[in-house]
């Protein structure tokens, strides 16, 4: 079928093998969340009906990927898949050296400790929560430098990842280039709602990065989602492939952080990649100490050769328009009913406006937390919290942050559900807000010191 044409499209892959699903009753559910304390980080997998948790290395391999697990070569040092691995990066993603790790945040770490130094700033298109925290271990500080409209949920610019180049002006003025190692650029952005960057913008930050000297290190998880919205957005871009546009977006990037277990469709691993020879040889240094050696990281062979495979089905326009379709799919299905999500829909997640959801709740009460739980109780579909409790606390006066985004995430992982999950999901939604007066807060009996997130407790206020 060809593209362009509004008409309906069906997942483009036939199922060879299931993976049944347990019913549950609302009792058990609520049962369920409570001994969870009120976290659906903390659920039982095998309780929760349809997972949206995260699309993180929950994505279904293709039968090629199954194969390559098979050719996986073992050897300590120099693994053939390695090599297939640098193959594919260079070729799909521009980059010349890569190293692997265990997951994108390994290569987080060791991108924040070579380029960061204590007192640096580090200015990016929004958060994502392990790169900030990275880079504030190495003693960097994290600077938003996203338009204002990645901010507003109900802003339907195109392109809510740009840049603001007046932000980052500002900084660099005020700062100086010699305290700026480099700009992170995310593609998609996760925390803005999936939200891509445009090539003018990327483009227009090429320039600026050449004239001060300042490199650019690409946040590349979602680099095809965000290549699939600027075919379908930008002018210029409808008659290039998407391989022909990520390329291009990695190419004006001196190298990437790539968290492999969402775009390129592996359950686990990642890979830090670079032009520079020289920070190539410090990252392989480092990559030892923390991960493993430089041709496998945190990576078993088998694992590198799935995703060199995934790597090169991830800029398939039928799969990425599937992918970004069934989120759409079911980001219209809600608006359709007026429930309030954050928009234009993103490339990965639909997500629920909680301030606007649950308005008579504060947010030190945590309205999405508080959210996410009533619809795993009502549907069993598991969603997160992307808000006060995500963003933390300021460290220097101990407040929440109180971000302008409180929202509830519902992220679809790829190839793994159907519309008619999609259907099933909606309507439990749609339940809920229909009771959305008799929701209460939350607020914490355990709250850790790192990405508490992760792993707090809460219970019901009232
Ligand atoms: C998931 C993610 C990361 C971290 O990667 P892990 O594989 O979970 O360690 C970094 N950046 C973005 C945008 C992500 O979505």
């Amino acid at each position: 079928m060809e593209s362009g044409k509004k008409r309906s499209w069906a997942e483009p892959f036939k199922i060879k093998m299931v993976e049944p699903l347990k019913m549950t009753t609302r009792e058990y559910r609520q049962k369920c969340m409570e001994d969870a304390g009120y976290n659906t980080f903390l659920l039982k997998s095998e309780d929760v009906y349809i997972d949206l948790l995260t699309d993180s290395g929950t994505s279904a391999m293709s039968d090629r990927q199954w194969a390559g697990l098979m050719l996986g070569d073992e050897a300590y040092a120099g693994s053939r898949n390695f090599y297939h691995l640098e193959d594919a990066v260079r070729e799909f993603y521009s980059y010349k050296h890569v190293v692997p790790t265990h997951q994108g945040r390994g290569a987080e770490h060791i991108l924040s400790r070579i380029m960061i130094k204590d007192g640096d700033y580090v200015p990016g298109n929004m958060y994502f929560t392990t790169t900030r925290l990275h880079q504030e271990l190495a003693g960097g500080k994290f600077v938003d430098v996203i338009i204002d409209e990645a901010h507003d949920p109900n802003s339907r610019h195109p392109f809510k990842g740009d840049v603001d180049f007046e932000k980052l002006e500002d900084l660099r003025k005020k700062v100086g280039r010699e305290k700026i190692p480099y700009v992170c650029i995310a593609t998609c952005v996760n925390m803005a709602g999936g939200q891509p960057i445009s090539m003018a913008n990327l483009k227009k930050l090429r320039e600026w990065s050449k004239e001060h000297d300042i490199p650019v290190i690409h946040d590349a998880t979602r680099v095809a989602e965000n290549a699939y919205f600027i075919k379908v957005r930008e002018e210029g871009y409808k008659d290039k492939s998407i391989a022909e546009i990520v390329y291009e977006i990695c190419s004006l990037t001196d190298g990437c952080t790539m968290s492999a277990k969402k775009d390129p469709m592996v359950n686990i691993g990642g890979f830090l990649a670079v032009n520079d020879e020289e920070l190539f040889n410090k990252a392989r240094n480092m990559v030892v100490i923390y991960e493993g050696l430089h041709t496998y990281g945190g990576m078993a062979g088998r694992d590198m050769e799935a995703l060199a495979i995934g790597i090169e089905e991830s800029v398939q326009f039928d799969h990425i328009r599937a992918r970004v379709g069934q989120v759409e799919y079911l980001g219209q299905k809600l608006l359709d009913e007026k429930i309030p999500i954050v928009v234009p829909v993103g490339g990965h997640a639909v997500f629920l406006n909680a301030r606007e959801f649950l308005p008579h709740i504060d947010q030190d009460q945590f309205p999405a937390q508080s959210l996410a739980a009533e619809i795993f109780v009502e549907s069993g579909v598991r969603s997160m919290e992307r808000g006060n409790v995500s963003k933390g606390r300021n460290p220097e006066t101990g407040e929440n942050y109180r971000p302008a985004l409180e929202l509830v995430r519902l992220t679809i992982p790829r190839r793994v559900y159907t519309q008619a999950h999609m259907d099933v999901t909606a309507e439990g939604i749609i339940d809920v807000y229909q009771k959305r007066d008799k929701i209460k807060g939350l607020k914490f009996v355990y709250e850790p010191a790192y990405l508490r997130f992760f792993q707090a407790r809460f219970e019901k206020i009232g």
